[in-house]
């Protein structure tokens, strides 16, 4: 079955375009997929505008809608297992990671059930007898939703389900290097009911299968999670046609710890924090700024720990991290590091490829500890996406927000303290979207996420998530006309 969902068909490339993925881990081949071209894309962004414009789906209740978004959720919860098992061969993450993600996706979909529902307007008050005010939300139109390799079908459920909640139909590119959660979900989406053209799947390369989806003046919304270079040439694409933008780009996330924090669990968080998913986490805590007073037992602990982290593929049941997503993006990261190197840090840990004979096909990098990093560095202030953590020093209070905030980002940071004055008080001063205290990396679908500064324009997830993908509109309505006699219609 070709793997192209255009207009409620599956359809193959039509340049005859093919792609062959690879599981990170080992090099070894997956699948091959079709690869659209902009032909591809424009017949899916045809069949979009259709069903938004002439279909039964955006004049559906907010009850049917929510109601079909629980039955997604529960038909993902069938297919839990092998739609984590394909996700871990695109992606080379461990299994039980990518069973936690299925989890978590799983919860967006009802989460999106429910507020669908919630919250259908509001009337207002008018202080006026013959008025009848109401403010309604409505679906914004065609969304094009393109999204990152690194948590494929989350990335996906988090821009799918409001999308869908709000009315909206769509079309998604998901990375090309991990096609295959979104071809299980189209195929759930089409046996939870969703009228055809609703949804519509493009795969392939950006520039040839996404590009046409910012320029295109039948889109109505560009909803993208990736890389600030890419965050911005769609942004300035999409501004041809005033297009919605909603963007989640990167992170360079401090991981704040104070002298007097729980020593044990500040450690063990700050492993977690930068070395889950070999750091390929937009909101992973690459940044340690530790108190000068601890920074030299804290690292030495680290660096200890670090060492240790068993590397291997996604079904070594005893490997704790695993490859990075291609031989391409590791080069980047060991340009990375040694520029760190040339500029002055110090490489305390890993800066190389793990040996072994398991490890050798695929694209694995050693959990890499850069000490002695200052602001002014590049690796202080570049995204690594990889395993690599830097360590700055501060002196106090200020010093540490000064550092923490010495950003082009603003995704997340976190703040190790027992001083419960000075965790809120750095957390009001941090300029970032999300603040954990005493903690790292938890998020809940009632809450918002997105970024700070240049990490993003936007709301993901919470109820500003839904706003994302609706219009609202004030319908002012006069119950009681009669003249106004503004003009009185006199001749002298
Ligand atoms: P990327 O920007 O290279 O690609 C993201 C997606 O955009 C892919 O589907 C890609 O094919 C597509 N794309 C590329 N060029 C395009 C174009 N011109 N038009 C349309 N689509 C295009 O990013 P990546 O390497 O896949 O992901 C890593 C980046 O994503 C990191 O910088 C990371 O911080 C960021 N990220 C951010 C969040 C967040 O919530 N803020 C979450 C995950 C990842």
């Amino acid at each position: 079955m070709p793997e192209l969902y255009v207009g409620g068909r599956w359809v193959a490339a039509e340049a005859g375009g093919r792609r062959a993925i690879r599981c990170p881990a080992d090099g070894s081949l997956v699948a091959e997929v079709d690869e659209a071209g902009p032909a591809d894309t424009a017949a899916a962004i045809a069949a979009a505008r259709e069903a938004f414009d002439h279909g039964p789906w955006p004049g559906t209740s907010a009850l049917e809608r929510g109601a079909l978004l629980h039955r997604v959720a529960d038909l993902l919860s069938r297919e839990k297992a092998s739609i984590a098992r394909a996700e871990s061969l695109d992606t080379g993450k461990r299994l039980v990671e990518s069973e936690y993600d299925l989890d978590d996706v799983i919860g967006v979909f009802h989460h999106y059930g429910n507020v669908a529902a919630e919250d259908a307007g509001r009337v207002v008050d008018t202080g006026r007898a013959e008025v009848v005010s109401r403010v309604v939300h409505e679906p914004l139109g065609v969304c094009a939703l393109i999204t990152p390799w690194n948590y494929p079908l989350l990335q996906t459920a988090w821009k799918v389900a409001p999308c869908l909640a709000a009315g909206n139909t769509f079309v998604l590119k998901p990375s090309e290097l991990t096609p295959h959660s979104a071809i299980r979900l189209m195929h759930l989406l089409e046996e939870a009911g969703l009228p055809a053209g609703v949804a519509n799947l493009v795969l392939g390369a950006g520039p040839q299968a996404g590009a046409l989806l910012s320029e295109d003046p039948r889109v109505d919304l560009v909803s993208f999670t990736g890389g600030l270079g890419t965050g911005k040439r769609i942004m300035a694409t999409a501004a041809a046609t005033v297009k919605k933008v909603a963007l989640e780009l990167g992170g360079k996330n401090p991981n704040i710890v104070f002298a007097d924090a729980d020593r044990e669990t500040a450690l063990d968080f700050a492993l977690t924090a930068v070395f889950l998913h070999s750091g390929q986490v937009c909101s992973a805590g690459a940044r340690l700024v530790v108190e000068e007073s601890i920074h030299d037992e804290f690292v030495d602990e680290l660096v200890r720990r670090a060492g240790r982290i068993r590397i291997g593929g996604p079904f070594d049941d005893d490997a704790e991290t695993g490859p990075l997503i291609s031989a391409q993006h590791r080069d980047k990261v060991e340009a990375y590091v040694a520029r760190g190197v040339a500029e002055g840090a110090t490489l305390r840990c890993g800066g190389a490829r793990p040996s072994g004979e398991k490890l050798v096909d695929g694209f694995y990098y050693a959990p890499t500890i850069l000490d002695g990093v200052t602001s002014g560095m590049s690796v202080a202030q570049d995204e690594s996406f990889g395993p690599v953590l830097t360590v700055e020093t501060f002196t106090d209070e200020d010093d540490a927000v000064r550092i923490a905030n010495d950003s082009i980002y603003g995704l997340a940071g976190a703040v190790w303290t027992q001083d419960a004055g000075r965790a809120q008080r750095v957390a009001g001063r941090l300029r970032m979207g999300t603040v954990w205290v005493n903690d790292y990396h938890p998020y809940v679908p009632q809450a918002e996420w997105g970024g700070y500064k240049q990490s993003g324009i936007g709301r993901e997830l919470g109820a500003a998530g839904l706003d994302e993908y609706r219009e609202t509109k004030h319908i002012w309505h006069n119950i009681k006309p009669e003249p106004q006699r503004w003009f009185d219609g006199r001749e002298d």
